[in-house]
This record gives C-alpha cells, structure tokens and sequence, in this order.
C-alpha cells in the first residue's frame, strides 16, 4: 500500500532532512567540499553535494519530478535549450520573463535556435507554430504581463506532435500548478524568487519526471558548470519551509490590492488573472487553483508619473525582482530590455506579507504624492 500523498504545506517543511539518527542533525549541513574521497557516485563538487541534493527532493516532492538546482533561473533555463540541437525550431511566448526573451533572441541571432515568437493566450496561434517543432516554451502567468496560456490544451497538443515541452512555473508556483502532473517534460523554477523568498539568494532549480531527460540535465550542469554554491542552497531550502504561508499570505494581499486598484482613479488597466472582470480570468479559473502574488498595473497619467509612484513608496520598496516576503514594485519599461508589448506605465507589483492596510495607505500616498 502506497503512504497518503503529503499536502505542499507539509512537504515544505518536513523534505529534505537529513535521515533520522541520534544527535543527528535537523537540517541538512552544508558542504563546504569542492572534491569528495574516490570511490563514490560524486567525485567532484561540479557533480554534487549533500546541500544541493536536500534542497532538490524538497523541490522534487513539491513539482512531483526529480529536481537539478542551478546558479540562477537563467542557468536553468539555459540548460533546457541546450538539449536542444543547433537550429532546432521552438516555440515561445513574444513576451516573458525578459532575461528569458534576451536569451531567446541571442540564440535566434546566432543561429543557436529558430525561434517562433508567439502570443501565448492565443490558442490557436500557439498550436500552429508547434507544426514541425521540436519544443514549446511556456511561462504562464507571464512576467509582467499576466497573460495566461491554456496549458492543458497546449501540453496535449504538443504530446501529440511530439513536441518537448519546458514550463516556467516561477510566478505559479506547484502551490496553484502542477506542469508535470498535465505532461510537461520539464518544469523550471526561477527559486530566487517564492521558493527562497527572502530577496537574499539567485538560484534555479530544473525538474522532470524522466529518468533520461534528468541525466542530459544533470550532465549538462556539470559540464556547462551553472552550479550553485552550497549555501545559496542552505539559505533557499530555508527559505522555502515558509513558502506556503508565504505565498497564501501574499496571494490574499494581491487580490484585496488588486480589487482596490481597479477602482483607483489614477488607474487605467489592472491585470490580475484572480479578478473576475481579467480578460484571463475565466482560463486561469479553468485550471489554476489560485492566481498568484504579482499584479501589473497602467498608471493612467503616464511613464513618468508611473515612475514618480514607485519612487515615492515609503513602505514597498522601488526595486526589480519578485516573489520575496517584502512587497516589491517597478516600471518596468524602465529597463531596456523589457518587451515593447509591455505598457510604458505599467507597474508590476510583487505584493508580500505586510499588513495590507498598511500596503494600500502607501499605495494611495504615493499616487497622490506623485
Ligand atoms: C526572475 C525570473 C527568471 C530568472 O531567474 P533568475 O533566478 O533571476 O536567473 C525566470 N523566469 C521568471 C518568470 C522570473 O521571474
């Protein structure tokens, strides 16, 4: 008989531990070894280490697959697409992530890929483009703009043209969907941001659920060497036992401040998959079982008044990034590389655990001090 599957909240806290023995230790240590006495499945640190491989069967126990942890999201991602050979044609969202989107281009320019730029809600469009493919990049909801792709659909589709097929869960997270659990082959984490959620460490994690495909990966990370250092991954496992309270905390913040900027005057679009009137909503409802922590938001006077807003936060900080336990918020045309899809006055807000009366006060404080 098989044991009751544990519950994400449970497995955050109690995967991962170093196994059961007297005065032994309650967290995993971490290794600070670069090589490893001969004879074992190590050898060198570029393979592994006992850091690492706790944080990854927490991961793994939350995705349902077996976990790599990277140096960075980008390392992860980068290691997917060099599965891939020279020219292989995939398909992937016109706008993400935009660290992701810079990659893409850089490996469309070089040749590396021939890469089929997509509006990843559009159904249709998406399935067409799969036509001779050799993989399907999805990141939904997108970064920054919210836009939710039918994953259900999209995965059978691609099992049925035999097109590989990699998520970007970073903005979901296994607390409201499981990639794997619908067919992906892979699922990606950028762990910097819900699963670590302190803004204190950059790491990624890959997982898959194909004994095979976890091999190239883990081959790949070795010789490519995007490894992490073995406290990051201390700090993010650390981290992520409070990932589930952390994230339904900020989740409810999100929806409340969403609902409340939606009637703002100095709004003109909010985009929010969790509220009932988002041009995403009735799809991310459909097989979502929650709707996130980052609402996007189009300052109604402009670039530069959005701009003035998140300088003029006292309490949610102007910074990039996302996901940690500290509300964040940016323009984010302000970087170059964003996506010209992406509004020049819209803010994503990374809503945290604060208070949400006090998030909302300095909401309105900085609109009407702008
Ligand atoms: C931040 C982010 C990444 C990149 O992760 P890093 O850890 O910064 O390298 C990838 N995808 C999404 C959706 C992200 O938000």
């Amino acid at each position: 008989m098989s044991e009751p599957k544990l519950s994400p909240e449970t497995i955050a806290i109690s995967a991962g531990r170093p196994p059961i023995t007297k005065d032994g230790s309650l967290n995993p240590n971490i290794s600070l070894s670069s090589t490893f006495h001969a004879g074992g499945e190590l050898g060198y640190g570029r393979s592994g280490n006992e850091t690492w491989s706790a944080l990854e069967s927490a991961i793994s126990e939350l995705e349902g697959g077996q976990t790599l942890a990277f140096a960075s999201g980008n390392a992860a991602i980068s290691a997917v697409f060099h599965l891939l050979p020279i020219g292989a044609p995939v398909v992937a969202s016109d706008q993400g992530y935009s660290g992701c989107m810079a990659m893409l281009h850089s490996f469309q320019e070089s040749g590396r890929l021939e890469v089929r730029f997509v509006d990843i809600a559009n159904t249709d469009a998406v399935i067409a483009a799969m036509n001779g493919a050799a993989f399907l990049w999805l990141e939904s909801p997108t970064n920054p703009g919210l836009e939710v792709a039918d994953m259900p659909t999209l995965i059978v589709a691609a099992r049925n043209l035999s097109v590989g097929v990699g998520v970007d869960n970073t903005f979901a997270t296994p607390l409201i969907q499981n990639p794997l659990a619908m067919g992906a082959d892979i699922v990606m984490h950028s762990v910097t941001k819900y699963f670590a959620g302190h803004s204190d460490v950059i790491m990624g994690s890959l997982s898959t659920k194909m004994p095979a495909l976890h091999s190239r990966l883990h081959e790949i990370r070795k010789i490519h060497g995007g490894i992490p250092g073995p406290y990051e991954a201390w700090l993010a496992l650390r981290g992520l036992r409070t990932f589930p309270l952390r994230f339904e905390k900020a989740q409810e913040n999100a929806l409340e401040l969403a609902k409340r900027l939606s009637k703002h005057p100095g709004v003109s679009r909010v985009r929010y998959p969790g509220l009932p009137e988002d041009s995403q909503h009735d799809r991310a409802k459909s097989f979502m079982r929650g709707f996130g922590a980052v609402v996007s938001f189009e300052v109604k006077d402009g670039p530069e008044k959005a701009e003035r807003i998140c300088e003029n936060s006292k309490l949610i900080t102007h910074a990039t990034s996302l996901g940690g336990i500290e509300s964040l918020w940016e323009r984010r045309r302000r970087w170059p590389a964003e996506s010209t899809l992406t509004p020049e006055n819209l803010i994503r807000f990374s809503v945290g655990c604060e208070n949400v009366e006090d998030l909302w006060r300095d909401v309105e404080q900085a609109f009407a001090n702008s």
